[in-house]
């Protein structure tokens, strides 16, 4: 069974326990407006133009059978002008691959992860939108003895999630707003299908599974005590207990949108500082829970 990924990134440190190769498979049914990886929404392969490499020479024009079709709704990546791109400034994000080749390529690291307790974390994207090779690949992880992590958003059928459980040592999932309105503002999408998952990690097969909620600290959107608040409520009420990890928003990314041709749409955001984080950390007594740079506490 095939894939559609747009990386494989090893030597990952923030994608679970120990040192890791993280998998980023392509597509997403979110649309966050803050999201860091663009190149990740689109299910499809797409161009790529780093415009700083560009010399100017019209050879991708040229080569394009859609007569220069570049970021327009013509153009369907099919990569001849990246072809005869001689300076490297276009390429295509976005290839298929065999589930059993992508284990054979992650099996190199065994090593480092024996070594250093780590393993494969399958992030996206959505990785759950491909779910039979999702299964596929983490059958052969197993099988193979690595440990296993996913990144989801968790906004994908319950029964699509629970067959993977057993295959699934770590479940990270994004819990990113509480208010159903706000959440559908800034994602494109309500929440009642991710909060109804997010309670039943805890259950049946899903017991025993280390979780870790995500929540992503995105100014203007749910930086108050109110909406952090809310979660805290909803996290206390679990019939489990996850961790908690805060990701302050950081807009590092306007660059990568440009490179495909789209603009940020949280230009210009401050990221929240350590102190605002800490104030919001306390929010959420009694809840194990960290953020980056610091260390866990309760
Ligand atoms: S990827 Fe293909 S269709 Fe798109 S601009 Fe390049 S040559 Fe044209
Ligand atoms: S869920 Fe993640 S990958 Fe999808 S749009 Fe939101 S931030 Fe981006």
């Amino acid at each position: 069974m095939k894939g559609i990924l747009f990386d494989i990134q090893p030597f990952s440190v923030h994608d679970g326990p120990g040192i890791r190769t993280t998998v980023f498979l392509k597509g997403c049914n979110l649309r966050c407006y803050w999201c860091h990886n663009p190149e990740s929404q689109r299910m499809e392969p797409e161009l790529c133009f780093k415009s700083n490499l560009c010399i100017g020479c019209g050879a991708c024009a040229q080569a394009c059978p859609k007569g220069g079709a570049r970021f327009t709704e013509h153009c369907d990546a099919c990569g001849r002008c990246a072809g005869e791109c001689y300076a490297g400034a276009l390429s295509v994000t976005g290839y298929a691959l065999e589930a059993a080749g992508l284990v054979e390529r992650l099996l190199r690291d065994r090593a480092l992860f024996e070594r250093s307790g780590g393993g494969v974390t399958f992030s996206g994207g959505e990785p759950l939108l491909q779910p039979e090779f999702l299964q596929e690949a983490l059958t052969l992880c197993r099988q193979n003895g690595l440990h296993t992590a996913v990144e989801t958003a968790a906004n994908v059928p319950w029964a699509r999630i629970e067959p993977l459980l057993g295959l699934l040592d770590t479940v990270f999932c994004d819990l990113k707003a509480l208010d159903p309105e706000l959440h559908r503002r800034a994602t494109g999408c309500g929440n009642r299908t991710i909060l109804d998952n997010i309670r039943r990690l805890g259950e049946g097969r899903a017991a025993g599974r280390q979780v870790i909620l995500r929540i992503p600290v995105i100014p203007g959107f749910n930086d108050n005590e109110q909406e952090l608040s809310r979660m805290a409520d909803f996290i206390r009420a679990l019939p489990y207990s996850p961790q908690v990890e805060l990701l302050p928003f950081h807009g590092l990314c306007s660059a990568k949108y440009a490179m495909y041709g789209r603009t940020y749409a949280a230009e210009g955001l401050k990221s929240p500082g350590t102190e605002e984080l800490r104030r919001f950390s306390g929010l959420f007594s009694g809840i194990q829970i960290s953020f980056k740079g610091m260390e866990a506490f309760t």
